[in-house]
């Protein structure tokens, strides 16, 4: 065997156990007891806890285009530090955006040279682009994203109803989901205008002016539409335990409906916000402690099934301003596992296969990354191993995104990423990466094709 993974604790698919990992070809060859003498390399991992790579399906990257913003060279550094093993980048910041078939290859072909973990890329639905989905999709999206409010990107606008409706009819032909920014634009526009218009433009009125009805009435509103055009429907960065609600429902009636929160939202509040200022601005806003709380109590019954990052930096001079002047975005991608299991597992004493299912397993089979997201023979060997008692307060020096302006930076952190191996290869040890980039893309895989189309490329 190219390497063991030796005397951990592994999260498997019905629990952790003592298991040792045996690697061959980038693949998990064999599990089983003490596998140590079979192999050229020993990956010591005794004391610490063998999860499944993580799968961030919710980064922006922002290039080509904007790198000045972040990119993948860093961003996929800070993931890999921060365990995450594979990412799936959004089509909306880069320039051009990822909306047609030769948009995507420019990105496909920076993201393949320069990210230190696997990953998928989004296409996105903007007016005017409904004939280019069917390229899109075969060029390898995973799915396709549209927002259903102003983007402050000029070129990659929201979408009317109708652009939205008529693009997920043909998302449904094509067998790939939807997922939408879900919050009303009437609803925040207006109250935006009027706050401005007052002077009210500190951290509250921000809030206030997108408030948790409008991310109601646009959830609402997208799982009519999908439903109607048959579609699945996937909406990213749900805020509020109302939202979460109304998804849930629709599932139980048998929507093909999935949502995602993030970390921000299960750790942060309102106070927070004030407190930190325009870099942790985002939309929709971070909500009070009581929504706070709804959204680990749906992440523990698995009514949320997954988390991502969203993590979507910005140069630091455009978080300057008043908050409606300030550009939105967080950016934590780094600590994403981390702040899952120091907030939830010691702090909550949610499961650890419960963390793993959100952050890997889930991700994986919503999207259908065959080999990705669990710890079984045969898949992909990606893991990150921590060490679950490690204490420590996040420093900024630690970041590896490009602006290190993460909100988290001074948290107590309970639960330590020392190691990030991907397809077999470490790419990260005690949050430093000095390997060359070795992402590869990772492409859907619909349920009857073959795995060769699996290897991608
Ligand atoms: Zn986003």
């Amino acid at each position: 065997m190219d390497a063991v993974i030796h005397g951990g604790v592994v999260l498997l698919s019905d629990g952790p156990a003592d298991r040792d990992i045996g690697i061959v070809g980038g693949r998990i060859a064999s599990i089983g007891p003490d596998l140590s003498t079979e192999a050229d390399e020993i990956i010591d991992a005794r004391g610490l806890h063998v999860l499944p790579g993580g799968i961030d399906a919710h980064v922006h990257f922002n290039e080509p285009g904007r790198t000045q913003w972040e990119g993948w060279q860093t961003g996929s550094r800070a993931l890999a530090a921060g365990g995450t093993t594979t990412c799936v980048e959004m089509p909306c910041n880069a320039i051009p955006p990822t909306v047609s078939g030769p948009n995507f290859a420019l990105k496909l072909e920076l993201a393949s040279k320069l990210s230190h973990v696997d990953f998928a890329l989004w296409g996105g639905i903007v007016p005017g682009n409904r004939a280019e989905l069917s390229e899109l999709a075969a060029c390898g999206v995973a799915g396709f994203k549209a927002f259903m409010c102003a983007t402050g990107l000029e070129e990659f606008p929201g979408c009317d109803d109708l652009t939205l409706y008529e693009a997920m009819v043909e998302a449904g032909r094509l067998g790939l989901p939807v997922l939408v920014h879900a919050e009303n634009d009437a609803i925040t526009a207006e109250l935006a205008v009027r706050a401005r218009a007052e002077g009210r433009t500190g951290a509250r009125d921000f809030c206030a002016s997108r408030p948790a009805l409008a991310e109601l009435e646009a959830v609402s509103r997208a799982i009519v539409l999908a439903e109607d055009a048959g579609c699945a429907l996937h909406v990213v960065h749900v805020s509020s335990g109302r939202a979460v609600a109304a998804i849930a429902e629709a599932r139980m009636r048998g929507v093909d409906v999935s949502c995602e929160t993030c970390p921000h939202y299960l750790v942060l509040t309102e106070e927070d916000i004030e407190r930190l200022g325009p870099i942790a601005k985002c939309s929709p806003p971070v909500r009070g402690a009581a929504d706070r709380e709804t959204l680990w109590d749906a992440l523990r019954t698995g009514t949320i099934q997954m988390l991502a990052s969203d993590h979507s930096p910005c140069p630091p001079e455009m978080k300057t301003g008043d908050f409606f002047d300030a550009w939105g975005g967080v950016a934590g991608c780094q600590s994403l596992l981390e702040l899952l299991l120091s907030e939830g597992y010691h702090s909550r004493g949610v499961e650890l296969r419960t963390i793993v299912g959100l952050v890997a397993g889930f991700p994986a089979r919503r999207f259908q990354f065959r080999g990705k997201g669990s710890i079984e023979l045969g898949a992909d060997a990606d893991f990150a191993l921590v060490d679950l008692g490690a204490e420590r307060v996040l420093a900024r020096e630690e970041l590896l995104d490009r602006h290190r302006q993460s909100p988290f930076v001074g948290r107590k952190l309970r639960g330590r990423v020392v190691r990030t191996v991907v397809r077999g290869l470490t790419v990260a040890r005690d949050g430093h990466v000095s390997s060359p980039p070795c992402g590869r893309f990772v492409r859907p895989v619909k349920s009857g094709t073959s795995n060769q189309v699996a290897a991608g490329v």
